[in-house]
């Protein structure tokens, strides 16, 4: 069976504030200005956790400050590529 985490429901999202390089997270791309944030660390830290469900989530962007509601299948895994709270890929 395929790692994954189901989310259902509605979330107020809290960004974590300081990313490693390298780890691997859970989370969104701006609708604002595209930087990536995470709302938590991915499990396996390989990216292989494959996230479903109809949730929605309310997060603001830590790099412009803009608030926005996304979808489940918005939310990404991606390995940061610096430290801060928002990476380029
Ligand atoms: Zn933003």
């Amino acid at each position: 069976m395929a790692p994954g985490i189901r989310f259902t429901g509605e979330f107020e999202a809290a960004s974590l504030s300081a990313l490693i390089p390298g780890h691997w997270y859970v989370g969104l791309a701006c609708v604002r200005c595209g930087g990536r944030f995470a709302i938590m660390n991915e499990p396996s830290n390989t990216g292989i956790v494959e996230i479903s469900g109809d949730a929605q989530f309310h997060a603001v962007c830590p790099n412009c400050g803009e608030r926005a509601k996304y979808r489940a299948e918005d939310i990404i895994s991606f390995q940061s590529a610096q430290g801060g709270s928002i990476s380029t890929t």
